[in-house]
């Protein structure tokens, strides 16, 4: 750690460092320039390792625990203490996050990248301030500049959020006990994630959305084995409604009356409408930059602001708001503004969605590839068709490989069920090793393990075999 940076200049100056920040530095220092990140936080690692991703996936994991406990004793009539702490639920929560906060620290350090605690704010396009925490101000100088401080929750201003009984995606996990019963408003990812993991955990949720269905930027056959799923297990999905008030009853219930006159009652609620730009305190003005209408930073396909020796990378820049991507855009706008080659095609990013099932795509929709070239050809395999998907009890599998018309290449892949996050990788590989999509064939003329999962490619390329006439 640097104390006075007062006289400092660098090439590279990254404010923030989660995912987008991290790996923007490492690939900015490992081209040989000298490279400083700043952090208002003590630890490194973003919202991605503190209150996002990493305690997120926690409770998931022992929501998935305790519903293979309750299948493995189908006579064990099976229920959570009624005053279960939260933060008994995440036991290794606190191990996992100092580990990543180390590690995330030690790679910066053993790249050679400055670090600078405190929070800054543009005093001009090529400088920026540094707050301390102990008040103290520096002044630091770069060539080039990333804002990389990610996003906070948008919250609307007639839904009283108060961290307590209405709460929000950054708040939700501070909760002292368990509620029997929660309300999630929002249809994105967060919000099906945790309406998921909480009706795992046995908590009677109902998601409200204005959407008919969640997630409309899925498979819609994914995101239907996601709702079946989600009802299965006794939670409620409200799609198409607005929202005519939210209030908390001052006893213990949160009251929301719905646009069609239909009330919800709930011991809490979270509220996942999406997320806003984190740049407040910025003080974007100064350096010749603004946030959108919608309260992101806009910028080029190369991660660039309008300002071009200033990039945006990450959350700060708005969907997918996914921490991969979020390293790959903090990666490309490095290279770019270090004059290197792009690197890999943006549709060969994947996306995971960590609700339960969880669910992956990577490549092109059906409906893209159908505008592409009309004819598009789908093969399908539901995991209950393999060994292993029969042997691990996983009902709700299904993978979906879109070829072109002549049913040979292959263009995407779309996910459901346990596994899919690790499984389309697979997909994402024979993809990246042929131009334009692999040749679907590669998944019948070779070797799976078995009983796997992934045998479900090759019985999804059997699928498009057949539909192609043989
Ligand atoms: C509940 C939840 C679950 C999620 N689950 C997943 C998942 O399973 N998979 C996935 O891929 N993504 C997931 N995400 C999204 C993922 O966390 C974000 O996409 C990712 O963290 C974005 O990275 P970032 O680098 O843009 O920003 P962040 O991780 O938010 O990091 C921004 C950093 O900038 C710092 N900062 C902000 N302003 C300043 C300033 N002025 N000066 C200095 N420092 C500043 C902040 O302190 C922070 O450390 C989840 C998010 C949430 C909320």
């Amino acid at each position: 750690m640097i104390d006075d940076v007062t006289t400092l200049a660098f090439d590279v100056l990254v404010i923030g460092s989660g995912p987008a920040g991290q790996k923007a530095a490492i690939q900015a220092r490992k081209a040989g320039r000298k490279v400083a990140v700043v952090e208002q936080e003590k630890g490194v690692g973003g919202m991605c390792v503190q209150r996002g991703t990493i305690p997120s996936k926690t409770l998931r994991e022992t929501a998935l625990s305790l519903a293979r406990l309750r299948r493995g004793a189908e006579l064990l009539d099976f229920k959570l203490r009624p005053d279960m702490e939260v933060s008994s639920l995440m036991t290794r929560l606190d191990q996992v996050v100092k580990a990543n906060v180390a590690y995330l620290g030690r790679q910066l350090e053993r790249n050679g990248i400055h670090r600078l605690y405190g929070r800054g704010r543009f005093v001009n396009a090529d400088t920026v301030e540094i707050l301390s925490v102990d008040g103290s101000r520096s002044r630091v100088t770069a060539q080039t500049i990333m804002i990389a401080t990610g996003s906070r929750p948008r919250t609307p201003a007639e839904i009283p959020v108060d961290h307590e009984n209405v709460l929000d995606s950054d708040s939700i996990l501070s909760m002292l006990y368990l509620p029997q019963s929660l309300t999630v408003l929002g249809g994105g990812v967060i919000a099906c994630e945790y309406a998921s993991i909480f009706a795992h955990l046995g908590v009677r949720v109902t998601m409200i959305d204005r959407t008919p269905r969640p997630l409309a930027f899925m498979d819609a056959d994914l995101v239907g084995k996601f709702v079946q799923a989600f009802e299965h297990n006794g939670g409620r999905y409200l799609g198409g409604q607005t929202i005519g008030s939210v209030e908390w009853d001052g006893i213990s219930q949160v009251i929301t009356r719905l646009g069609n006159g239909e009330t919800v009652s709930s011991d809490k609620m979270l509220v996942a409408l999406g997320r806003v730009a984190a740049v407040d305190g910025l003080d974007l003005a100064a350096a010749g930059l603004a946030a959108t209408q919608r309260g992101l930073l806009a910028v080029d396909e190369h991660c660039r602001t309008v300002v071009p020796h200033i990039y945006a990378i990450g959350d700060v820049i708005g969907p997918p708001s996914l921490a991969a991507t979020a390293m790959e855009q903090g990666r490309r706008a490095a290279r770019h503004a270090l004059g290197l080659g792009p690197g890999l095609p943006s549709e060969m990013i994947p996306i995971g969605i960590y609700t339960i099932p969880e669910m992956a795509s990577v490549g092109l929709s059906a409906d893209e590839a159908e505008k592409r070239t009309p004819g598009t050809i789908i093969g399908q395999a539901r995991f209950d068709e393999v060994a292993r998907g029969q042997i691990s009890g996983i009902q709700d599998g299904l993978l979906k490989l879109v070829c072109d018309p002549s049913g040979k290449k292959l263009l995407g892949v779309h996910i459901v069920g346990e596994g899919a996050t690790e499984l389309i990788h697979v997909g994402q590989m024979a993809m990246l090793g042929r131009e334009g999509g692999a040749d679907v064939d590669l998944f019948v003329e070779n070797t799976f393990n078995f009983p796997t999962l992934a045998e479900a490619y090759r019985v999804a390329a059997l699928d498009v075999w057949e539909r192609r006439g043989g």
